[in-house]
């Protein structure tokens, strides 16, 4: 399997370069050149585990990796999860959800992080050099980062933070990691701050490439793949214990790449009847589907952050398969997006963008009430990003399809949300362990240079 760039002006690639390399040289999204039909193997497929059906999915991709090694890297992958499904479906009133929390961090973002971890080392382990990862975090997806190379070989992971600006539970999640290539930067100023600094460092290209300076964010192709697996893990439960011959899925969204790979399990043939697409009040992504107009606003904070984004950076791929896959309309749009911070798609003869989507957005209020509720009716406490999904899901329940939401973070990382809603704490043993955990975290200075100075040392 071949990997080509949804700008077009990259000569296509293998597996291993797709995934050293993230993002495309023209700019562009990588993707593969085709999508592999599975419909016939789907009942083979049903009965498997977690991690065997992970190999038959990934295995299509990773035509570059010899069957037994790529086995053993995913077993390693997911052997850091708690839940011996990996990723379980539970019955929650009149929805199936998927928890997708049972991995290091308690968050949906370890599912794929633990994989690409696991697959860099591979990847190095055989191809010499070394990966140092710059990253930055507001505090919820830092830790997954962290989590997912920890202790790996010819790995170095640098991640900022705005000091004293993240959550102390984040922040604790972060420092309490004690392997010696994971740093931990405090950066005195905000968000921003740390982004602006990445960025700069980033664009410094003779800098980058002399410190194999590497990311890993949302848009690696190897997250998206990971991803793909659990939705035909939950959908061939459900469907198995319903009767139903389709499924529909509702997922909490921020960048896109969750429900991508939901998009991209039901073009490969699994029966998914509806995508249902639920946002906060950052509705980028909701308002498109709904009008066809994908316009920038300003990010709210809100109760689910890892949901406030403003453009969405894996918008970009669904948008290549919605112009027929034709680079060059692509990158029109994309020109007039970065030209005015707005595109817009035609609708459809029935004035959808795309009949496999719908989208509805949950705010604030919306969400308590919902975390509310299910607390009450049935006793399970849904963290604020799963009830933003759950909330919109509501409006499109079905009598024959099942629905799966899709829950993407434990509640007890969200403490404060929960008790607002419910009255009550909510735990878990892992994040409660943090409190007495030893912490490393160095402090430092506002300023590229003392990044890049820092980073150099310590590799
Ligand atoms: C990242 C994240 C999301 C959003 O996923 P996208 O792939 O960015 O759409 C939702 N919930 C939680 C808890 C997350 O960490």
């Amino acid at each position: 399997m071949k990997y080509i760039s949804t700008r077009g002006q990259m000569a296509p690639i293998g597996f291993q370069d797709a995934v050293m390399t993230g993002l495309a040289p023209d700019g562009g999204l990588l993707l593969p050149e085709t999508l592999p039909d599975v419909s016939a193997s789907l009942t083979d497929w049903a009965g498997l585990s977690y991690t065997d059906l992970a190999f038959e999915v990934i295995s299509l991709f990773a035509t570059d990796i010899p069957a037994d090694e790529l086995k053993a890297l995913i077993d390693e992958s997911y052997s850091t999860f708690e839940h011996p499904e990996v990723a379980p479906t539970v019955r929650v009133g009149n929805v199936h959800v998927l928890e997708l929390f049972h991995g290091p961090t308690l968050a949906f973002k370890d599912v794929a992080l633990q994989f690409l971890g696991t697959l860099f080392a591979y990847i190095l382990e055989r191809r010499g050099g070394e990966l140092n990862i710059l990253g930055a975090t507001s505090g919820d997806t830092g830790s997954a980062a962290i989590h997912g190379v920890r202790g790996k070989p010819n790995i170095n992971i640098f991640i900022m933070h705005p000091a004293g600006r993240t959550s102390p539970l984040q922040e604790k999640q972060m420092t309490s990691v004690l392997d010696d290539n994971v740093y931990n930067l405090a950066v005195d100023g905000t968000f921003d701050d740390c982004q602006r600094i990445m960025k700069t460092t980033f664009a410094d290209v003779p800098f980058k490439t002399e410190h194999s300076l590497g990311s890993v964010n949302s848009v690696n192709w190897a997250r998206v793949l990971a991803q793909t697996v659990y939705y035909f893990y939950s959908a061939f439960r459900v469907m198995k214990e319903s009767g139903a011959a389709s499924v529909q899925f509702s997922v909490p969204t921020g960048n896109f790449g969750d429900i991508l790979a939901g998009y991209l399990a039901q073009r490969m043939g699994l029966p998914i009847s509806k995508l249902i697409l639920a946002t906060n009040e950052n509705d980028i992504l909701s308002r498109f589907f709904n009008s066809g107009v994908y316009g920038m606003a300003d990010v709210v904070p809100t109760i689910s952050p890892s949901m406030d984004i403003q453009v969405a950076s894996n918008f970009e791929r669904y948008l290549y398969y919605k112009v027929d896959a034709n680079a060059e309309k692509l990158s029109a749009l994309m020109a007039d997006f970065n030209e005015s911070g707005a595109l817009k798609i035609a609708l459809n003869e029935n004035g959808t963008v795309d009949d496999l989507f719908v989208a509805g957005r949950g705010d604030t209020e919306c969400t308590m009430e919902t975390i509310r509720r299910y607390h009450g009716n049935t006793g399970y406490v849904l963290d604020p990003h799963t009830a933003v999904g759950v909330y919109v899901a509501e409006q499109y329940l079905s009598e024959t399809t099942p629905t799966i939401c899709l829950s993407t973070a434990h509640p007890a990382k969200f403490t404060q949300a929960i008790v607002d809603a419910i009255g009550e704490e909510v735990h878990h043993p892992t994040l409660d362990a943090l409190a007495s955990a030893e912490t490393r975290c160095d402090s430092i200075a506002n300023d590229v240079d003392a990044v890049k100075e820092y980073v150099v040392e310590h590799i």
